[in-house]
């Protein structure tokens, strides 16, 4: 389930983000059309030989007020914090500069591997430049153009071959969750009160995530969850351990690891655009989603309307996540933090539903009856019929006469059809349009 992290570091304008793109470009695009999720991204998800991980640019980490050295210094640092393996680029046109020796002379300090890319060798006769770079004292420098997408093979071989043997914490038979959000909004007095409700079995079990504190509890109704505390792990000192982007990273590794996020807003503070990329990005895994306001504590003079003036906001404001549930609490006065572990164990036995073909096919049949299906140029969908192929999230197959026929709204109904029919309260459902052969 955790995936290694790769961290691209150098300085600016070397082509970090250019090969970030590269590399992680064809995940982007299928995730780039969900709504709230951010197009200036950071941090994806990408895949080579079969082996997934977790793509890092760390120039997009910026570190407002702060001179160009010392920014990319702590690029570093994150780079060296956060990754397994660190790529870190130079570019063949300037040579090596002062800031590249500055940057690797920081990363060979630290005991993580690092590969160096060269890039910018547009062209085949340039190759024989790259030697220079061996005087950065990080081994074998591997020549990239990212804008031309040559050599980027090579060097993930190199980068792969570095990853760790993966530790395996999925299958204790525990509901693993975990608290995203941004700085302050309460994600560390939570994680202590719910600790403090519950009785905890174990405390600091090793993660698979670097840097979480894993701490198992049993609920009064004796279900076992792991709580994945990022949060919890404050880098002191570190100038970066406050910025937006910085919180985004850390929330994009619970994600990974967890089973359920609770993804926590202040309610003093409303809605901020950081809160969405967050939800954002935890909608795009998959993963199940109940949507936690936190320092309800603080609203005073509450009448009849103001939960429902707040779900209202939060509905129009996260319209893809209308399926994660919303709860008030206060980890100040505790409040009703005792329901979440049901509330969480409901959302996680949501996401792992199995509906057999013949029950969803009648329901599938139901709703082609309700709502005929479009036509286009004369040409009407036909739905055949359907069947779940995976759980965590839920996903769904639909055979069909013609893909491009189902479009969006028709499909959003079949979703809320199976919704109404089954429930599954908390979690994503995927639906997949095949062509029948
Ligand atoms: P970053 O600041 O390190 O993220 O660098 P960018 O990815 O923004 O790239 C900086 C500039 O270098 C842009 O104008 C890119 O088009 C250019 N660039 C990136 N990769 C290559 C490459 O492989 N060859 C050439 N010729 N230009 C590149
Ligand atoms: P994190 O950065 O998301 O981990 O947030 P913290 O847990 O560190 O909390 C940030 C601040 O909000 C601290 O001063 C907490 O005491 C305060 N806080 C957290 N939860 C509540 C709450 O439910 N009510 C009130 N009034 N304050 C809270």
């Amino acid at each position: 389930m955790a995936n290694p992290v790769v961290a691209i570091v150098g300085r600016p304008n070397v082509g970090k983000s250019t090969l970030f793109n590269r590399i992680a470009g064809e995940r982007i695009s299928i995730v780039e059309d969900t709504p709230g999720v951010t197009r200036d991204r950071i941090y994806a998800h990408a895949e080579w030989l079969g082996k997934n991980f977790n793509l890092i640019d760390t120039g997009g980490i910026e570190i407002s007020d702060q001179p160009l050295l010392t920014q990319i210094r702590q690029q570093a640092e994150v780079a060296i914090d956060e990754a397994d393996v660190i790529v870190l680029v130079v570019d063949i046109q300037n040579g090596v500069t002062d800031a590249d020796e500055q940057v690797a002379k920081i990363l060979y300090r630290s005991d993580k591997p690092i590969v160096l890319a060269v890039n910018k060798v547009d062209n085949p006769e340039r190759r024989s430049d790259i030697y220079d770079f061996y005087s950065l004292g990080l081994g074998e420098p591997y020549p990239v153009s990212g804008v031309h997408g040559v050599g980027v093979g090579d060097l993930l071989d190199a980068v792969i071959n570095h990853f760790p043997e993966t530790a395996d914490n999925e299958d204790d038979g525990t509901i693993h969750f975990s608290l995203i959000g941004r700085p302050n909004v309460g994600k560390s007095s939570l994680v202590n009160a719910i600790l403090g409700e519950n009785r905890v079995i174990v405390s600091n079990v090793a993660g698979t995530t670097r840097d979480a504190i894993n701490t198992r509890f049993t609920a009064k109704d004796g279900r076992e969850f792991t709580m994945i505390d990022t949060a919890g792990i404050r880098k002191k000192g570190k100038i970066y351990e406050n910025t937006e982007r910085y919180s985004l990273m850390r929330s994009m590794r619970a994600i990974d690891d967890s089973d359920v996020v609770l993804v926590v807003l202040n309610a003093e503070e409303g809605i901020r655009e950081l809160d969405k990329h967050i939800a954002g990005y935890a909608h795009e895994a998959g993963c199940g989603i109940i949507i936690v306001v936190n320092k309800w504590d603080t609203i005073k003079n509450k009448d009849h309307r103001t939960m429902t003036d707040f779900t209202t906001l939060i509905r129009n404001e996260f319209q893809y996540l209308s399926y994660a549930p919303i709860i008030f609490v206060s980890a100040k006065t505790k409040q009703r933090l005792n329901q979440l572990p049901t509330m969480i164990e409901d959302v996680y036995d949501h996401s792992r539903r199995r509906i057999q073909s013949a029950v969803l096919n009648d329901v599938l049949m139901d709703a082609l009856v309700a709502n005929p299906t479009p036509t286009q140029n004369g040409r009407r969908l036909r739905v055949y019929y359907g069947t779940q192929v995976a759980i965590q999230p839920p996903t769904f197959v639909i055979f069909v006469n013609d893909p491009d026929l189902m479009h969006f709204s028709y499909q959003r109904y079949l979703e809320n059809q199976i919704r109404r029919a089954f429930d599954f309260t908390g979690t994503p459902i995927r639906i997949i349009k095949r062509k029948r052969q």
